[in-house]
């Protein structure tokens, strides 16, 4: 009640003040308020000058109940003042928020807000869900956190989407996995008996950082969906964890080095049909995992070295057209008895050397016109059963355009195009 009759003492004030200032040529002797010699409120003449005035500064500011006052200064003599009053802000509460409903460890709560300006002013805002408890928060550029281990090594991890360290500090998201400190305690839940990694639906995540889950054997996810917002999975991420499917979004742009090397137990890794923007895979990404099948997003324009080396499992390689290169022994020793059918797609300009070597069943496989230059040994312990098919009419041709060592060590049957077919030379 106090504070009401004080708001309107406020406004009659203001709108007195603001009445008496409207003619340019008036000025307030003394200042709004103050108790100089002249009468507050009355005009006095400016004398010579034309007022070079101030931008307005608020001085009180304006609630959801009540005016503010902004007042401006001439530069030429501070003592002339103009005021003037401002709208009430409709959004200008001051709220009081009380827990309504706890939040969990994965469901949100409800904050229930209660304006002290009027008490009819009301809102509820989420009481974000906690996560797991124990887990280590750090703030980053000041307005999101990177989480990681904290005191929990075991067990399912629930990442919050929202992370606040009190009730006093506001709800920042949390948008990265990792930890920057020393290296040797480096990955977020490095090396951890975790056994699953949740994320809250409306997650925010973009970063998972290098090692991140490196050696988490128990974490054995069949499935785990790397959140939308990720653009980032850093080296060694994965590296020999336990899990056994990964689901890539569309919005990655870079995949490590390491990222998923030594998953024995990884058979799947789901990529979008296309990605968003150019995704980088580092090199031994994949390499010595459990993948069965693999199709590489369109969009993906190269593929690095060692990526999906002596994955001995793969059966299902399919590779998008816009693809320019196949990085060194990006599918050495993969050799599994079901990789029958490679295509390499039109686009690829570039096979590194020992790209295929050891894909002994892979029958025949076509090697497009637009190959610049293929590496030592690319077919290298290719036997008799597989046919190459090259777009040159000659081993001399094909070994000047590409090089002399592309074909060592391949004990496959090379057919040559003649301009209408391919032949044996
Ligand atoms: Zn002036
Ligand atoms: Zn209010």
């Amino acid at each position: 009640m106090k504070g009401m009759f004080k708001h309107v003492g406020i406004i009659v004030l203001v709108a007195a003040i603001g009445f008496s200032m409207t003619a340019c040529d008036s000025v307030l002797g003394g200042g709004g308020g103050g108790g100089g010699g002249a009468a507050g409120g009355e005009p006095t003449p400016s004398g010579s000058h034309t007022h070079q005035w101030d931008t307005w500064t608020v001085t009180t500011a304006a609630t959801c109940v009540a005016r503010g006052v902004e007042t401006r200064t001439c530069s030429l003599d501070t003592s002339h003042r103009e005021t003037r009053d401002i709208p009430v802000d409709p959004n200008a509460h001051d709220w009081d928020w009380i827990e309504t409903q706890k939040p969990t460890t994965t469901v949100d709560g409800v904050l229930a807000g209660v304006c002290q300006n009027n008490l009819s002013h009301a809102e509820n805002r989420p009481a974000y869900a906690t996560g797991t408890s124990g887990l280590a928060f750090e703030l980053i550029n000041g307005n999101a956190y990177r989480v990681r281990k904290g005191t929990v090594t075991s067990g399912v991890v629930n990442i919050p989407a929202m992370y606040r360290p009190d009730k006093n500090s506001p709800y920042l998201p949390v948008k990265e996995i990792g930890y920057t400190g020393d290296i040797s305690d480096s990955g977020a839940f490095y090396n951890t008996a975790i056994t699953d990694v949740v994320f809250q639906s409306d997650n925010v995540i973009t970063i998972i950082g290098s090692y991140a889950f490196s050696e988490c054997v128990s974490l054995t996810n069949s499935n785990l969906s790397i959140p939308a917002g990720v653009t980032s999975i850093g080296s060694y991420a994965f590296s020999n964890s336990g899990l056994k499917g990964v689901s890539i979004p569309a919005g990655v742009t870079f995949i490590g080095s390491y990222a998923f090397f030594k998953c024995t137990s990884l058979a799947t890794v789901t990529f979008p049909t296309r990605v968003t923007s150019t995704m980088s895979i580092g090199s031994y990404a994949f390499s010595e995992s459990g993948l069965t099948a693999v199709a590489i997003p369109i969009g993906v324009t190269s593929i690095g070295e060692y990526v999906f080396e002596n994955c001995d499992k793969l059966k299902s390689v399919t590779l998008p057209l816009g693809l320019t290169s196949i990085g060194s022994y990006a599918f050495s020793g993969c050799t599994d008895a079901g990789l029958t059918a490679l295509t390499i797609p039109e686009s690829v300009t570039y096979i590194g050397s020992y790209a295929f070597s050891g894909c002994a069943k892979i029958n025949p496989i076509f090697i497009p016109a637009g190959v610049m230059a293929v590496g030592d040994g690319a077919f290298k312990n290719w036997v008799a059963t597989q046919t190459i098919n090259v777009r040159y009419p000659n081993p001399t041709a094909a070994d000047a355009a590409w090089r002399n060592n592309w074909r060592t060590d391949c004990g496959a049957i090379i057919k040559y195009w003649n301009g209408s077919t391919y032949e044996l030379p």
